[in-house]
């Protein structure tokens, strides 16, 4: 099943936006505590194929040496990404408090 990928085009990664329209932060405040689930990442299953930062809507995770990161302080703990994750390098997990 491919849950969120409604059809197949050729692009170049020069084409995808580095970003979401607005930086994380812009117009909201960091995470307000409603956030029951985070992602965790497996940094030594990531291969760092972006896919997770592709389809973020928040545009909270980035891709540094190849492994994704996410920022916490604004993620809302979706799954999306963990969901996107082909290899499974991102569980959700009970958040922290
Ligand atoms: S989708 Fe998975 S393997 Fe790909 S960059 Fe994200 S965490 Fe890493
Ligand atoms: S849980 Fe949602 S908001 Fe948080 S990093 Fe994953 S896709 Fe982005």
């Amino acid at each position: 099943m491919r849950p969120y990928i409604r059809e197949k085009k050729d692009f170049t990664f020069d084409e995808v936006p580095e970003n979401t329209s607005f930086e994380a932060g812009y117009l909201t405040t960091v995470n307000s505590g409603w956030r029951s689930i985070r992602p965790v990442i497996d940094t030594a299953k990531c291969v760092g194929c972006e896919q997770c930062y592709l389809y973020c809507p928040d545009g909270v995770i980035s891709i540094r040496d190849r492994k994704a990161e996410i920022d916490y302080d604004f993620c809302k703990g979706c799954g999306i990404c963990a969901k996107i994750c082909k290899i499974k390098a991102i569980e959700m997990e009970a958040e922290r408090k």
